[in-house]
């Protein structure tokens, strides 16, 4: 479902007419909503430009229009003056694009339209025409600013220099010069270029580029640092733990920048579509005014007719809207700390009828407590703690984080280190098999006289060949999953599912809690897959799967949309998932169906509008009412309305 072939297109933008070459790429990703970075930055005065180019060619028109009864002559020439003014770019353009074998498009549609109508004596129509379609275009093209201003916000994250200690002293670095190991500092008000570990207490770290959460953080030494975040009180020190291009800033930026580039199905759609429907509107208004004529009525109707219609034809308002609508949902999410990957999953996450959690982590907070410690006959607390302690140092799951904690002060040096994923950790400890867990892994590996933990978490412990005891561990719900699951149930998602790795009792008890009437437990990873794969047989509608990414990849992979939650730092997770929430809470998931389902719905409008209103002119122009200004109109402003429409979505809250 992950689909990293990335393709190279051609972008064409609608200012410059360049074609970008790939050298040019990673600067035109907007390209598809209308303008290059290079056109971005002249923008103003190229606005300005335009409006002056249609001052003078609208005074010209009046005045030909006012000499018309004087000179007819002079008159064609004003008028003639006047249409080349307000339209040599767009004929420039869509000569140039002729010249390459690229015909049809809206542009070139403009083009024989005007030229026709000139051609039959028409001209102040050819000149509305064309001014028309101008002030639409920049109309839209400011519509288009606003969502792309959206998502550079977000592109902002990226700081352009770094400080670094090196020998004492601080150099300014780019940020891509910082490797693993280097001291980097950041003061209050800048942001974070990699992600690190803190050598600095008391910090506060504004997140809200990042997960949208605006409460600040606080961090202290030793805690783990991602990249994106400002520093708000004083001066930060870091070890950096990743290059930049590792970093969570650089992969939140990949993730958008190609979740731009990826389109939506109706998104390619529309494109197939306008790409077929073009050349057979121009076919069909070549019949129109080449057929009847040779029957009835005269030529220059007919050839008036034919041009208001392919005029009215136009696809340009689809072509621009619908991106735009997937574009803003993109941008509303992604201020939201919400990461689509795009279009697509949008569409597919507003399918979605099915949500189907992971426990540890997802639905619960993934911060363990100790409840209780049971000992072998012989073994002290301490020793137990530091074998758990030592044996989970290295893993990345909850439970071993919380452990890890446990392991006072002799650290021992573990080797041959190894996560069994949906079992625990083994390892060796001077020369030692020390085997951290549950019971299946006990099991596994000889060991099957081992302590009951009633229902509840456990982690056992044994050493070289030796059963130990076991750590009794309980979990927290977090405070929000309930009200997102009810949240998601009112937002149509018809069945909760919970998957665990963990035991029936436990399993069972948090589903009742939460009003999951659907769980499994005792799973391992790869059963998860396996569920899931049923689930997606037997369920209506797309599943969704959100996991905390830790060891459920290959699951976030299967479903129709794969969620990865709190997932900063966890590379595996960002790369499986679909959707990327980077606060960590289930609340987010809502939001973004909310928000799926509100572009899908404007998509729908739009689509439904714009070819109701294209239906109404072309019925109006075959009973007689065939102005091409009209049509034009028409076009332009549907165009508007449903470009407006999308970029409500930006505005909206959610
Ligand atoms: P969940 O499905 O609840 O997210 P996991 O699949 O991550 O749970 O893990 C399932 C079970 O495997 C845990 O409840 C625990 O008993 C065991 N386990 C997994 N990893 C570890 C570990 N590093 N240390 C100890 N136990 C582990
Ligand atoms: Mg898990």
């Amino acid at each position: 479902m992950n689909n990293n072939g990335h393709q190279h297109k051609e972008h064409s933008c609608s200012c410059c007419s360049h074609e970008h070459e790939q050298e040019h790429e990673q600067q035109h990703k907007y390209a598809h909503i209308g303008k290059c970075d290079c056109c971005h930055e002249h923008e103003g005065d190229d606005r300005k430009k335009d409006v002056v180019t249609m001052a003078v060619s609208l005074v010209i028109a009046v005045l030909a229009f006012a000499f018309s009864h004087i000179s007819s002559v002079l008159s064609q020439v004003l008028f003639l003056f006047a249409y080349m003014i307000c339209g040599y770019d767009v004929l420039l353009s869509s000569a140039k694009k002729i010249v390459k074998g690229k015909l049809f498009d809206e542009q070139f549609l403009m083009s024989i339209a005007t030229i026709g109508a000139f051609i039959i004596g028409e001209y102040a129509e050819a000149i509305a025409v064309m001014l028309f379609y101008k002030l639409g275009e920049m109309l839209q093209d400011s519509a288009t600013d606003k969502s792309r201003q959206k998502i550079e916000q977000l592109i902002s994250l990226a700081p352009e220099t770094a400080r670094i200690l090196r020998d004492g002293h601080e150099l300014s670095v780019s940020p891509d010069d910082i490797v693993p190991g280097d001291t980097v500092i950041v003061r209050a008000g800048e942001r974070i270029p990699v992600d690190g570990i803190s050598n600095t207490d008391a910090i506060s770290l504004d997140m809200t580029a990042i997960t949208g959460e605006s409460v600040p953080q606080s961090i202290k030494n030793g805690d783990r640092i991602f990249s994106g975040s400002i520093v708000q009180n004083g001066v930060l020190s870091l070890t950096a733990t990743k290059h930049y291009c590792d970093s969570t800033v650089a992969n939140i930026l990949e993730m958008v920048e190609n979740a731009i580039d990826k389109k939506s199905k109706t998104e390619s759609f529309i494109t197939k579509f306008s790409k077929i429907y073009t050349p057979a509107v121009v076919a069909l208004a070549v019949l129109i005014a080449v057929i009847p004529p040779l029957f009835v009525g005269n030529f220059y109707e007919y050839l008036h007719r034919s041009l208001v219609f392919l005029v009215v034809s136009c696809p340009c308002a689809l072509v621009l809207s619908i991106p735009i609508a997937y574009f803003a949902g993109i941008g509303a999410c992604a201020s939201r700390g919400i990461l689509i990957k795009g279009g697509n999953y949008l569409d597919a996450l507003s399918k979605a009828e099915t949500a189907v959690f992971d426990k540890t982590g997802t639905l619960t907070k993934g911060s363990f407590e100790v409840t209780d410690i049971i000992l072998s006959e012989g073994v002290s607390e301490k020793q137990l703690c530091d074998l758990a302690g030592n044996g989970e140092a290295f893993s990345n799951h909850p439970i071993a984080i919380s452990l890890a904690k446990l392991v006072s002060s002799d650290v021992h040096s573990v080797s041959n280190q190894k996560e069994i994923s949906g079992q625990g950790t083994v390892c060796t400890l001077d020369q030692k098999t020390l085997l951290c867990g549950n019971k299946l892994l006990m099991n596994q590996n000889g060991i099957y006289e081992i302590f009951d933990s009633e229902g509840k978490t456990a982690v056992h412990v044994a050493y070289d060949g030796k059963y130990m005891g076991c750590i009794v561990l309980s979990d927290v719900i977090k405070d929000d999953s309930k009200k997102a699951i009810k949240e998601l149930k009112t937002l149509g998602i018809k069945n909760c599912i919970m998957l665990t790795g963990d035991k029936e009792n436990v399993a069972k008890d948090i589903a009742d809690e939460l009003g999951i009437s659907d769980w499994r437990a005792e799973l391992l990873p790869s059963d998860k897959a396996h569920e899931l794969e049923k689930i997606k047989k037997t369920c209506r509608g797309n599943v969704v799967f959100a996991g905390d990414g830790i060891n459920d990849a290959p699951v976030i992979a299967t479903a129709d949309v794969g969620v990865a939650m709190g997932a900063f730092g966890s590379d595996a997770a960002i790369n499986a998932a679909d959707v990327v929430l980077m606060k960590d809470s289930l609340c987010s998931l809502a939001t973004s169906v909310r928000i799926s389902k509100s572009v899908r719905k404007k998509v729908v409008a739009n689509i439904i509008f714009i070819l109701l209103v294209k239906a109404l002119i072309l019925i109006a122009s075959a009973a007689g009412c065939d102005y091409m200004w009209l049509g034009v109109f028409a076009d332009i402003g549907t165009a508007l309305i449903a470009t407006a429409n999308s970029a409500r979505i930006l505005k909206e809250k959610f």
